[in-house]
Formats: C-alpha cells, structure tokens, sequence
C-alpha cells in the first residue's frame, strides 16, 4: 500500500492554508521505542501539513499524546495527562488534543475516552497512523471530534514523510507486531501480528540515512529478531545493513528463543555491530518462565550467553524482568537473583507483574501480598545496582569509543554520548563535537555513568 491518504500533500496544505496562520504542534511519545518513532511520523506528517514543533507544550496549538499500555500505570499517566489538557483547553479553547497509541487499541478504551473527554478532538490507533492528516484535516474542518481505531494487524505503509528527533541516530523500524503471546503482555492485542518491511525498503531508508550524515541506526521491531519469518532472516538483513558503510548498528527487542546462531555470529563477524544486547529474560525459573509462555529454559538463555560472549567477550547484555509473576514464590524469585548474578547483566529494567486485561495471565490466582513483591523487586534492584557499578568500574582506564550525542543536562560544557557496549559516558567536549565518535579516556565512575576526557576525535 502506497500514499497517505485519500488527499494528497497539496490539499492538505491547503486546509491548513485555510486555517489562515501558522500553527505548533508538541508530541509526548510514551512508552517504548516504536512510539518514539511513531512520533517521528506523525511531526513528519505535521510538518508536511504546514506546523512547526512548539517549543512546549504550553504554547502548542496542536498536541499529540502516543499512549503505552504494556502496564497499568502507564495507563494511569496517559489519562493523567489527558485530564491535565482539559484544564489548558479552557484557557486555550482553540487547542486540538488528539490522543494515538497502543492504549487506543485496547477494546473499549477509545469509545470510553470519546465519552468521558469530549474535549479531545481526534482519537486514533496503531494501525492507521498513515491516515493521521485525513483525519486531522476532517477535525479541522468540520470543527467535530473525530474517533478511527482499525482492528486487524495494520498495512506497512511506506513512503511516510518524517522529522527525525536526532540528525546522527535514527530509528529504523524493520518489523512490526508480534506472535508471541508471552501471558502477561498485551502488544499483540494492540499491535497486532508479525509483518516485517522488505529489506530493500531498509537498505534504501539505511543508504539514504548514511548518505545524510547519520552515524547509528537503530533496528526497531516487537521482536526484531523473527524478523521475516525468522530462521536467519534478521541476521541476513543485519550483514547487509552492514554493508551500508553505517558506522553503528543497534537492534531492539530480542526475543531468546530467536536469538539464532548465525546472529550470534554476526557479533563476531560485523565490527560496526555495535558490541550491545538487550536480551530479556522475564525471570529466571523455568517453571516462572513456562507460565509466561517464553518457550525457552533458564540452560537455554545461559547458553545463548556464553555463546555470545565466545564470539563478543566484551559484549553488554541488558535485560527486562518482571517480579511477582502470579504464582511466582520466594524460591522462584531466588533463581532470579541467581541468574542475575550469573549473567553480571550491565543494566535491567525491572518491573512488578502488572495485570492486564485479555492477556493469557489476566485474573490467575496471585497469592504474593504488593507489600513481599516491592520487598524483591529491591533486593533485585540492589543487587543489579552493585553488578552495573562493578561493571563501570571496571572500564576506567580505557579508552572508549563514544558517539557524543548530546549536551549534559548538569554540567555546562559537558557533552554525553554512548560507547558500542552502551554505556553512557558524560566528558567536557563543545557543542560541535554532537554527532561525531570520540575517543574518551574513562577517568571514573558513578552510579549510572562514566565520566572522562576526549583523547581524539574520531
Ligand atoms: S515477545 Fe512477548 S513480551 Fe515481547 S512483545 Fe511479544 S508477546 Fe510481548
């Protein structure tokens, strides 16, 4: 499927022409990466229709909310957020709210939205995102709200205009959707099943980004890494991606049971394969990890890992957990920790199991009080605490390859950036180092950073 919508660039611009006056917009992306990048459509199809970004969100004349629903309180603060416009709407009436993202999905939520705020004036979904500037054309014209959600798995529409948020990183989405169905997870609900882009629509998106100056892409996908059906697909795309002349490579979220060999491979055979992975885990028992419909073992993730490190030594793993999976005991969580400790992971996002509706999980009995999980989830948390310390501690000394990405957000003068392993190092550089690799010398360590001194520009 090609084009944008029924009506071209051209009578989009002349709606907003009729409009009379430039008008800003201001994008909140909640939730993950693909949001983000979502987001970046939607400036992108913004822009084309004649905004310009608003420098907050109080001066917008359009603003645009991209929802998450993975947990509740995700949930929680999208509505948050949405009652807190009912208040600006009153001072600025002609503000056009418009609500997108996975939690629109969700059966029942837009109709119930549509009915409890109507001061919202455009409700859409996942799945039709290319049809934003009709829809937002038809709000400002016929001066009503508009509600589209579309079920089904959505088209891959290619060709969508973008306003990228960074000149020297870009998001690349490869696949979308996902047909795991792990039991506490919606985003196959909401983002429907897996379809993946052609790899010539990436390489050309890929060539194009290089050509321009970027120096890192990141792979997007639910499950990036079943990406054409799976088998040795994604690791197929990733040598060819290679060959782009990209100096950094990224890819998000793996799936273990996908991690394939030939992927492993590619983190012996690619060096622009930046030397990171996030590879969730969820929990550590196999019996845990059987009720989350993970299909593989605890033996199986710990292989895959020194398999990876055969090939990558020094290769960053980072993971997701989830604490409190209902049924979980004391001793399953312990097995957890084992892993943890086992695996010396570089970073874990770690969550409490959050319910949610529709999922294979939903409404199993869940014995463990709120009270004894908060109590795990901080022995997780400290105990991830002490290995990424030792793991930072560890780098000073070296010299580390770093893409310095942006200014620090405490110390003037200072420049932040990323090494392959991605760790964030913050050192003293000028505005006009962003967007170029460094060399930094790594003088120390904090909690969550390095800190050091650039030897050379690279
Ligand atoms: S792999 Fe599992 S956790 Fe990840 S998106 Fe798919 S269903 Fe959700």
């Amino acid at each position: 499927m090609t084009g944008i919508c029924r009506e071209g660039p051209e009578a989009r611009r002349a709606c907003m022409a009729r409009e009379g006056r430039k008008r800003l917009y201001f994008i909140v992306a909640m939730g993950c990466q693909m949001n983000v990048r979502d987001s970046e459509t939607l400036a992108g199809m913004l822009e084309e229709m004649g905004f310009s970004r608003a420098g907050t969100r109080e001066d917008a004349d359009l603003i645009l909310y991209l929802t998450c629903c993975v947990r509740e309180n995700a949930e929680n603060k999208a509505l948050g957020n949405v009652i807190w416009l009912k208040e600006l709407k009153k001072i600025k009436p002609d503000l056009v709210i418009c609500v997108g993202g996975c939690m629109m999905q969700v059966q029942g939520v837009a109709e119930s939205l549509i009915a409890r705020y109507p001061f919202i004036a455009l409700i859409f979904g996942t799945h039709n995102l290319h049809r934003f500037p009709e829809l937002l054309c038809r709000v400002l014209e016929e001066k009503r709200p508009v509600a589209e959600i579309l079920d089904g798995d959505g088209d891959i529409v290619e060709g969508l205009p973008v306003k990228r948020g960074s000149a020297h990183s870009a998001f690349v989405n490869v696949m979308y959707g996902c047909d795991n169905f792990c039991s506490y997870c919606i985003v196959p609900y909401v983002r429907g099943r897996e379809r993946s882009r052609s790899p010539e629509e990436i390489l050309r998106e890929v060539r194009g980004l290089v050509e321009g100056g970027t120096q890192e892409v990141v792979l997007l996908g639910q499950n990036v890494n079943s990406y054409g059906g799976g088998g040795n697909a994604f690791a197929a795309l990733l040598r060819s991606v290679h060959e782009t002349g990209i100096r950094r490579i990224r890819f998000m979220t793996s799936h273990p049971k996908d991690l394939s060999a030939e992927l492993i491979a590619c983190y012996g055979d690619l060096p622009n394969l930046a030397g990171h992975l996030h590879l969730p885990v969820q929990a550590g028992s196999d019996r845990v990890l059987a009720a989350m419909n993970r299909r593989y073992t605890r033996e199986h993730y710990l292989k895959l890992v020194e398999k990876l490190r055969g090939v990558r030594p020094d290769v960053g793993l980072t993971t997701d957990i989830i604490v409190g999976f209902p049924g979980e005991t004391r001793q399953d969580f312990r097995e957890t920790l084992s892993l943890v400790r086992e695996v010396g992971y570089d970073a874990a996002f770690t969550f409490i199991y959050s319910p949610r509706a529709g999922t294979g999980a939903y409404g199993l009995p869940d014995p463990v009080s709120m009270e004894e999980k908060t109590e795990w989830i901080e022995e997780l948390i400290a105990l991830q605490r002490e290995i990424t310390g030792r793991v930072l501690k560890a780098q000073i000394g070296s010299c580390q390859e770093v893409l310095a990405d942006a200014p620090s957000a405490r110390d003037p003068g200072w420049l932040g950036g990323k090494t392959g392993r991605g760790l964030m190092v913050n050192f003293p550089g000028a505005p006009d180092m962003i967007g170029r690799f460094v060399q930094v010398d790594i003088g120390s360590a904090g909690r969550n950073t390095l800190r050091g001194k650039v030897r050379e520009e690279g």
